[in-house]
């Protein structure tokens, strides 16, 4: 095992890193930028670098400070979180090319999944289901324009460099298609630095299910079931929970066998999660994200797995500790993710935290990196917490939520606690009753009721 890590990441996940590596007895390092410099992890690590002003392009991404971070504290290896450098394969290449380990698969293999068309083709290759669409880049041609007619409308231009629901535009029929490629395109570049699209058959109602897999890299992976994360905001994740209310014990097993194939087969190392929308009883291949997800503690949650001391072992290079039968499910789980803005509008709410007192009792798990007196800095998301609420079973789990939502208190600044506790008392949400669609029209309707 590792004697010292260095954890490339802020706020929340550099805190449950920190967490993993303690209980494994390594050695921690903190980076931060000067604008964090009160922040909890930092404090908690046994050591700290400042690499940087407030700016994430100047200090968390920055890899040459980074780098310079490792030498100077002699850290063996970087766990980069979620985010900032988590999915960047150069970044994993130069540590490599400086013999420090990247907690994480190899580069080739973020670099394949990072495009995704690469993705969807390499997922076809591996037996997974995909989503009908082009195997490749498109341009406003005929071409497109047939693949379109062919698929049938309404398709969804996506970018392939794409992510956190960026540069995606549906188009309704052949008029809109020209309309949705530029905008596709020009919004790809602005948030990507590259315009390259592709073309996908538009679900209209799936529910968002994904695999959480763990490889080895030397062909061995297990499956921890699936998350259902389909309450979605701007294509953004805002509630996840373990199992899905919407799949069966054999569709379950069915999909995370296939999950789990591919990734042995690809000899994939580390954790990773395998995203799937699921309509009318099929699965289709959407992403695999590289890397630890905000939305692992469900995970965790129902199966007793610690997901971030699995990834550093596997690091470490020991086998996979787990065999498939080994892995049990046990009760629900559900994460709310509690961002300091403002629960009707989402305007961010940076500021300082004048009064904080976060939820606890038996199945109750709240992961933040705030605390009474800290000030909530404008540079960064706006992800303060997450409650993560287990049951032994899906009544119990919402009785529980309810409950810890309306424990938890935070002052100085706006959160969308009221937001979660507005969902947890909808039919639709107890009931289990929604799809990736449901959360934007229910924040229509609360908008403007019905007169
Ligand atoms: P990103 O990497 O930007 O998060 P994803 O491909 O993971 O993009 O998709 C994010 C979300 O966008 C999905 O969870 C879903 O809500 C929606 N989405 C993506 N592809 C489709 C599709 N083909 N049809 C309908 N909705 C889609």
């Amino acid at each position: 095992m590792f004697s010292k890590v260095l954890i490339a990441n802020r706020g929340e996940i550099a805190l449950r890193v920190l967490r993993a590596c303690k209980e494994l007895g390594i050695q921690t390092v903190a980076v931060h930028s000067t604008a964090d410099a009160d922040a909890m992890h930092v404090r908690l690590a046994d050591e700290s670098v400042c690499i940087g002003p407030p700016p994430a392009t100047e200090s968390y991404l920055n890899i040459p400070s980074i780098v310079s971070a490792c030498e100077i504290t002699g850290a063996e290896a970087v766990h980069p979180g979620y985010g900032f450098l988590s999915e960047n394969a150069r970044f994993a290449d130069i540590l490599e090319a400086h013999d420090i380990t990247f907690i994480g698969p190899s580069g080739d293999h973020i670099r394949v999944m990072g495009d995704k068309i690469r993705a969807k083709e390499t997922a076809a290759k591996l037996g997974i289901p995909i989503v009908p669409g082009s195997s490749e880049g498109v341009e406003d041609d005929e071409a497109t324009a047939a693949l379109a007619k062919e698929i049938g409308y309404p398709v969804l231009i996506k970018a392939a460099a794409g992510g956190g629901g960026r540069g995606m535009k549906v188009a309704d029929g052949p008029d809109d298609l020209s309309r949705a490629l530029s905008t596709a395109k020009s919004e790809a570049l602005k948030a990507f630095g590259d315009d390259a699209v592709y073309l996908e058959k538009y679900l209209g109602h799936p529910r968002h299910i994904e695999i959480q897999v763990l490889g080895d890299g030397k062909g061995a992976a297990v499956h921890l079931g699936e998350r259902d994360c389909s309450l979605q905001r701007r294509h953004q994740k805002v509630w996840e929970e373990a199992p899905s209310p919407g799949l069966n014990a054999s569709e379950r097993v069915h999909i995370g066998n296939v999950a789990a194939k591919a990734v042995a087969d690809m000899g994939y190392s580390g954790a990773g999660t395998v995203e799937f929308l699921y309509e009318n009883g099929e699965f289709y291949f959407i992403e695999m994200n590289t890397r630890v997800q905000v939305e692992h503690p469900v995970t965790e949650a129902i199966t007793g797995i610690d997901i971030v001391v699995e990834q550093l072992r596997v690091a470490a290079g020991a086998p996979l500790a787990l065999r498939q039968d080994q892995v049990t499910f046990s009760g629900h789980a559900i994460e709310c993710r509690i961002n300091a803005e403002n629960a009707q509008t989402f305007a961010p709410s940076p500021g300082q935290i004048t009064y904080y007192h976060p939820p606890g009792g038996l199945g109750v798990r709240v992961d933040s990196a705030v605390y009474q007196g800290y000030t909530v800095p404008p540079y960064y998301d706006s992800l303060i917490g997450k409650l993560i609420v287990h049951g032994r079973d899906r009544v119990e789990c919402l009785m529980r939520l309810k409950r810890a939502l309306d424990e938890y208190v935070v002052d100085g600044v706006q959160t969308t606690i009221p937001l979660f506790q507005d969902l947890v008392g909808e039919p639709a949400v107890a009931d289990g009753a929604y799809d990736i669609r449901w959360l934007e029209q229910f924040l229509a309707e609360r908008a403007a009721p019905a007169s």
